[in-house]
């Protein structure tokens, strides 16, 4: 007996898919973003031509097999068939074709990095038949064809297709595609076909059938393109693959009542509440996001075709209110009938995003957790990202559309390959294009800035550089670019390939050479925002500042405390640095203990400052940390100039001085100096150092407070891999912090704490020892993760850590540990820390919770937030700068935590 079972449903008309059943994050996992905007669209009753989508796992079927699953084939014919149906149309029919667009669609956005195909169907029969009613419209579409199938499809490129039609236009002495007359396009796509021929050598295939296949499979192939790659792995977008949409065609080309457009529903450079777009009549979507042509301002179109603005504003609408998100639309409107053809949350800049996420929330369109996840804290970043001064006296050479915000300065390089090159010598460079291709990409990453002559704020630089955060400025129309020849000349002058340029996305100015920036400031929406992150985060944010100006500026970006100050950054200082290396050489005790007396007045300085900067919040100082050898001079220049000392037989002190400096220096010197005698192996080995230190921040405290600042004061032990080194220290440094207190008869505010940092993964595996004695834990990630891999930190990067990641495939590991927590191995050595280390703490001091921070790099990464938020911390501490986007990141944490429980 034969079971009928029901196949499995692979293929999805729009309106059979079921939006009720699926969350819309499913939506787009299931059939790409594109896919699940056009099924929501039609849901709404929208204007949405008729179509079927095949989900996003079948592109990756197709990488891995190189075939179609079963039952695919027979589904798109079937999904064809009701296509056919409900749109009165037909494949290969002369009077009635069915055309369709081919495109990809991933669940997450990726403009321009995956390929499309349009007017598929047409075959010279059909472009024959066509020609009767409407001869240029069908030249137009079947040249459009031809080229695009064998470029996408067939892979063969574009160019050769272009200079036909370059050599073409020049010979009949016109500018535009648009002034090419029907006969004349006729002509065009004759010569392409013999292109076609030569290069393939193949004749062009009129069969849909195979058209339609071919197409499905080069959408499949692209998401694994070079641009789609490098585009993921930039975005950190996983594998999902891609789904493909196969739409009717309307066409915007068809003639003067047609065109097409895209919009933004609110600004997407600064948020502002205003539909923004742009309309291009007689073409179709290509030309928009291409910018070759200068299309319509929508505010325009309102007084130019009011009933058709009307209805786009409408519909603009009514989706920003459906998805009460900011949305990108394509539109075309087909011999005056208006048809919405892709919505999607907008790509916008971080200034947009917090702008739009705070009026959203004041309008009531969204509540405030949603408002808090509706910025990326990684974009954050931008906000704080240089400008240029008003002080500037440089005037631009010329202005261009801000497309994407902040202020840089580079080499201008007119070449993606070149600019690739120099990135890698470390060079800062400043692209310079007419307009950029999808194709442009690897070379858009490695430039600091885009300039381009063409184009609006649309155009495909403009959307990839907001993408990515790189400031752009687009559409310089005065810039007259020459590529090949590395030159751009404007209005009185010219800069050339190599010379420096700086742009500012902010307001689209373009300077010659360098100018001067400021930071950004922390107000109005951003100052709102950062607030309300604020309110949902549980993480507490620190900052690591070793000067009184760090602290100021980790305050004014919110830090509520210093995790970390290095005091041996204060040693380096110029007036530090020769009492230092007094104390290193110094041959007796006494000797060492009056160069310590020097410094240890200067010292009390510092800290004084910080205390002051941070009123009112808790300051974490760590005691030396790096070995002594680090800070006597430079051992090879010093041989170097005992070497010429001898060799020309010189005598005097100097060589006696470097004699000894030099023995001093082998002495100290260790094969793996990250692994010796420095942290508390020092302060145990040289005890006066660290009670220098000690005697300075208590004398600090004293001082400070009795001039009314009030002193949270942590004192933290560096390195600590045994609770007996931690104990052996505080037994001698808590006793003498007290004797100095009560020299002065003074009882500070605060009890003065003592803490460690954890970096060692013994102290972690011995956590519990250490909390019945400690008042608090920070995590060193920086040296637990060198010692937990084995990999030396200051070596790794520049060796073979970037090949395991980048070039070894498959890669042995996808992130570098340095930047983006280790969650499997540090993680995991952290999440016992905290349990040991609390349960420790809680015995000896009656139930108390052990106070536990970061603050290696890892502590200001969103990534290794989300994990250290889990992993119950109470707070991190990262640079100054990046304070905000931990603000946000530690908020984005809580939120996601509490939906999942
Ligand atoms: C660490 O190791 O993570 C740390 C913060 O200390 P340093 O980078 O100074 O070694
Ligand atoms: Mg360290």
């Amino acid at each position: 007996m034969v079971l009928n079972k029901m196949p499995e449903k692979l293929v999805w008309m729009f309106e059979e898919v079921d939006t009720i059943k699926m969350s819309s994050n499913e939506l787009k996992l299931t059939f790409g973003g594109k896919g699940a905007g056009l099924v929501e669209m039609t849901k709404m009753g929208l204007p949405v031509p008729e179509g079927f989508i095949i989900p996003c796992r079948f592109s990756l079927y197709y990488a891995e097999n190189k075939k179609w699953p079963e039952g695919l084939k027979e589904q798109v014919l079937e999904a064809v068939r009701k296509l056919e149906q409900k749109s009165g149309r037909k494949f290969g029919d002369i009077t009635k074709p069915l055309l369709v667009s081919v495109r990809s669609g991933a669940p997450e956005s990726m403009p321009g990095m995956m390929d499309t195909v349009l007017n598929l169907g047409l075959s010279r029969k059909i472009v024959e038949k066509m020609v009767t009613s409407n001869p240029r419209f069908a030249w137009d579409s079947w040249r459009r064809f031809i080229m695009a199938y064998a470029d996408i499809v067939m892979g063969t490129g574009r160019d050769k297709f272009d200079k036909i039609m370059d050599a073409y236009k020049a010979k009949k002495g016109k500018k535009l595609d648009v002034e090419l007359t029907a006969d004349e396009l006729k002509e065009i796509s004759e010569q392409f076909l013999v292109e076609y021929k030569r290069l393939l050598n193949a004749d062009f295939p009129e069969n849909w059938e195979v058209q339609l296949e071919a197409a499905i499979n080069a959408v499949f192939m692209s998401w694994d393109s070079e641009r789609a790659v490098a585009y993921r792995k930039m975005n950190k977008i996983p594998n999902y693959g891609t789904a493909v949409n196969i739409m009717r065609m309307v066409f915007g080309n068809m003639n003067d009542k047609s065109g097409t457009g895209v919009l933004f529903t609110r600004n997407p450079s600064d948020g502002e509440k205003r539909i923004m777009g742009e309309f291009l009549v007689n073409a179709q979507g290509e030309d928009v996001v291409a910018g070759v042509r200068t299309p319509t301002n929508l505010e325009d179109l309102k007084t130019q075709k009011p009933a058709l603005a009307t209805a786009i504003y409408d519909l603009a609408h009514k989706l920003e209110n459906n998805y009460k998100d900011m949305q990108d639309c394509e539109f075309t409107v087909e011999d005056g009938k208006l048809y919405f053809l892709q919505t999607r949350s907008g790509k916008r800049t971080a200034a947009s995003a917090v702008k739009v996420a705070v009026d959203m929330l004041h309008e009531g369109l969204i509540d405030e957790k949603t408002a808090v996840t509706r910025v990326a804290p990684e974009k954050v970043e931008e906000l704080l990202h240089k400008r240029i001064s008003p002080k500037e006296k440089k005037k631009p050479i010329t202005k261009g559309y801000n497309a994407s915000p902040g202020a840089v300065t580079g080499k201008a390089i007119f070449d993606c390959k070149k600019a690739i090159e120099l990135k890698k010598k470390n060079e800062k460079i400043v692209l310079v294009r007419k307009e950029t291709k999808p194709e442009d990409f690897p070379g858009m990453v490695a430039s600091v800035g885009i300039l381009t002559s063409r184009g609006g704020k649309t155009c495909h630089a403009a959307v990839v550089a907001r993408g990515i955060g790189l400031p752009a400025v687009v559409g310089a129309g005065e810039l007259e670019i020459d590529e090949e020849e590395g030159i751009a000349k404007y209005p009185g002058g010219s800069f050339k390939d190599g010379d420096i340029v700086s742009i500012d996305g902010l307001n689209g100015a373009v300077y010659l050479g360098e100018v001067e920036t400021i930071q950004p400031e922390i107000a109005g929406e951003f100052a709102e925002y950062l607030k309300l992150c604020d309110k949902y985060r549980r993480l507490g944010v620190r900052a690591n500042a070793d000067t009184p100006e760090m602290a100021a500026s980790a305050i004014k970006n919110g830090a509520e405390g210093i995790g970390l100050c290095r005091t041996e950054r204060m040693f380096n200082a110029k007036d530090r640095l020769p009492k230092v290396q007094k104390m290193i050489l110094s041959e007796t005790q006494a000797d060492r203990e009056a160069a310590l007396n020097e410094l240890r007045p200067l010292q009390k300085g510092d800290f004084k400052g910080i205390f002051k900067a941070m009123n009112g919040k808790p300051v974490t100082i760590r005691l030396l940390d790096p070995p002594l050898h680090e800070f006597l001079p430079n051992y090879k220049n010093m041989l170097v100039e005992y070497t010429e000392l001898r060799v020309n037989g010189v005598e005097n002190d100097r060589k006696k001085e470097l004699e000894f400096v030099i023995k001093k220096y082998e002495e100290l010197q260790e094969q793996n100096a990250m692994l010796g005698h420095r942290g508390v192996r020092l302060g145990l080995t040289n005890p006066e150092i660290y009670r220098m230190q000690v005697g300075a921040l208590i004398e600090a405290l004293i001082e400070s407070e009795k001039e009314g600042i009030d002193v949270q004061l942590e004192i933290m032990l560096p390195l600590v891999a045994h609770v007996n080194e931690f104990k052996r220290l505080t037994d001698m440094l808590k006793p003498y912090a007290a004797e100095l207190l009560k020299a002065q008869n003074y009882t500070p505010k605060h009890p003065v704490k003592w803490g460690t940092m954890i970096e060692v993964p013994r102290a972690c595996l011995t956590a519990e020892a250490i909390g019945r004695e400690a008042d608090f834990f920070s995590f060193g990630t920086n040296d637990l993760t060198q010692a937990t891999f084995a990999f030396s930190r200051d070596d790794v990067e520049g060796k073979f850590l970037l090949k395991y990641i980048d070039e070894i495939k498959p890669p042995i590991m996808v992130d570098n540990p340095f930047e983006h927590l280790d969650v499997d191995g540090v993680g995991r050595l952290i999440q016992i820390t905290v349990a040991d280390g609390r349960k420790g703490r809680a015995d000896t001091h009656k139930g108390e919770r052990l106070k536990i921070g970061i603050c290696g790099e890892t502590g200001g990464d969103p990534q290794s937030i989300m994990f250290l938020h889990k992993a119950d911390l109470d707070y991190v501490s990262c640079s100054p700068f990046r304070v905000p986007v931990a603000r946000v990141a530690a908020a984005h944490a809580a939120i996601a935590a509490a939906q999942k429980m």
